[in-house]
């Protein structure tokens, strides 16, 4: 099959391996194969984590600085390959190429991240008691274990296993099966940086079969898991089986609010960027949009403008807007957005583009819904694509209402020149993140992320992502 087809074996244990079966890797921009990817399954997933476990005792023994120095020298590693993992990333999501480039920088820094805050992690000495003398000491788990989804597959790695590592843990990564390239990459250029090998582990397959087996395994310590409700809670309740602790990030259907004194100037563009980055395929897209009715029409018209002036090409030209992942999750938008014209105004978009140059890849127009009622299935449920739903308000409470009307809690924004404002509602809001004036953050690695109410739970980046790779044990001295 597909002698020309990339070529993507699991790394376990330091070694290639490429296992009996395996299963095609679409590019989105074509719809046509890219990479031949190995399927594995229960028996090698439980290899992977035999060799998690074995290199658990040298990361233990390893000091910070040693353990910093690696991570260091795969940080220089992924910045030496920067072009070569962009074209990867952008063949295997269809991402437009900055996009990918971007998401190659990122994962670099949070390596480089973790590599300096873990010489900072260590545990405290306790208030004298009578006859005792106390102190913490942070541990690593073991063998963590990491399940990705298909949208930032790089980004995904930088977040959960730089921390992880970071911390003295052993990783086993499970890829989405839409996007396994970069995360084997990661793999490769960690042994090439002296990692002991069974330290970072990659296992593509396919969700029910090694994601399955690995949310299950009775030898993993603890579970980050990225992707949708349904899974997630899947994942937590394996995690619950064998009583381990689980990140769960999952969607969102996060707000942007702009008030009647937002500088439009600077919030259209960004506003727009929330909800077309990625083809509005991020967990924290800015997928609603709540605007005061006096800003409201102009609002509406700019954004309108924004959105039919946005060139579509596939990943590789370059294109502000790139394809979706694959032909289910473009019928997915498609269905919703017929379910939206019934509900609210079709501003633009709404359909496949029909130009020739584009047949075969899985692309969607921007699209803009106006006057999007509150509990609309657009304005409720998570759509991940470039679609947006503006829902016009008239004061704080309703704004505030509006935002906090869906059973997501992931990030919202705030476009607002009054300060008081921005304090009394950041409050308010029930969202991990919430932003002013901006969206987004550039990744913002050093920032604590993560989801409220059925946006999950757990918090992943930031040094509050390297102390949830840890568990504190509490030493007992008897004087
Ligand atoms: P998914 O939840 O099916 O996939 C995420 C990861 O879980 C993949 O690695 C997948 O192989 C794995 N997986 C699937 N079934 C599994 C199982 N039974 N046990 C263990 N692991 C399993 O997500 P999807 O189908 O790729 O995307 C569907 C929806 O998920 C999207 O429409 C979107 O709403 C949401 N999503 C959210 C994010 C996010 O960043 N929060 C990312 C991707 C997708």
């Amino acid at each position: 099959m597909g002698a020309d087809l990339l070529a993507v074996p699991a790394v376990i244990g330091g070694a290639e391996v490429t296992g009996d079966d395996a299963f095609l890797d679409l590019d989105p921009s074509t719809g046509k194969p890219f990479a031949r990817a190995a399927r594995l399954g229960p028996a090698e997933v439980d290899r992977a984590v035999a060799a998690a476990r074995e290199a658990t005792a040298a990361a233990r023994r390893m000091s910070a600085e040693t353990r910093a120095g690696l991570l260091m020298r795969l940080a220089e590693l992924i910045r030496r390959d920067h072009d070569r993992l962009t074209d990867l990333e952008t063949r295997d999501v269809g991402k437009p190429r900055r996009q990918a480039a971007a998401d190659v920088v990122v994962v670099a820094r949070y390596f480089e991240f973790y590599a300096g805050v873990l010489r900072a992690l260590h545990g405290d000495t306790l208030p004298p008691m009578e006859g005792l003398f106390a102190y913490t000491q942070r541990e690593p788990f073991g063998v963590t274990a990491h399940i990705t989804p298909w949208n930032y597959p790089l980004q995904m790695v930088g977040r959960t296993l730089a921390p992880a590592l970071a911390a003295g843990n052993c990783c086993v990564v499970k890829p989405a099966e839409d996007t396994p390239v970069t995360a084997v990459e990661i793999a490769r250029l960690a042994l090439e940086a002296g990692m002991p090998p069974g330290m970072v582990n990659v296992v593509p397959g396919l969700g029910p079969e090694a994601g399955a087996a690995l949310a299950a395994h009775p030898g993993v310590d603890h579970i980050s898991f990225t992707g949708s409700r349904p899974v997630g809670a899947e994942v937590a309740a394996a995690a619950a089986r064998n009583v381990v602790p689980v990140v769960l990030e999952l969607g969102g259907k996060s707000p942007n609010i702009v008030f009647a004194d937002a500088d439009l100037d600077r919030a259209v563009p960004l506003i727009a960027n929330a909800i077309l980055q990625n083809c509005g395929q991020t967990c924290s897209a800015g997928s609603r949009a709540l605007v005061h009715v006096d800003v409201h029409a102009e609002f509406v018209a700019r954004l309108r403008e924004r959105f039919e002036a946005v060139r579509i090409g596939p990943g590789a030209a370059d294109p502000d807007l790139g394809p979706l992942i694959n032909a289910k999750q473009r019928d997915r938008v498609a269905a919703l957005v017929r379910t939206g014209s019934g509900e609210a105004d079709l501003v633009t978009g709404g359909a496949v583009p029909d130009e020739p140059a584009l047949d075969g890849g899985f692309f969607f127009r921007p699209t803009l819904f106006d006057r999007v009622p509150p509990d609309a299935v657009i304005a409720q449920e998570e759509i991940f694509g470039p679609v947006l739903a503006v829902t016009p308000f008239r004061t704080d409470e309703e704004a505030v209402a509006l935002a906090n009307g869906t059973e997501y809690g992931l990030v919202a924004a705030l476009w607002t020149r009054d300060v008081g404002r921005v304090h009394r509602l950041a409050g308010e809001i029930q969202a991990g993140q919430v932003f002013v004036n901006t969206y987004g953050a550039g990744g913002g690695i050093e920032l604590p992320f993560g989801g409220r109410k059925r946006s999950g739970h757990g918090r992943e980046k930031g040094f509050e992502g390297l102390l949830g790779y840890t568990q504190t044990k509490t030493v007992v001295i008897g004087l």
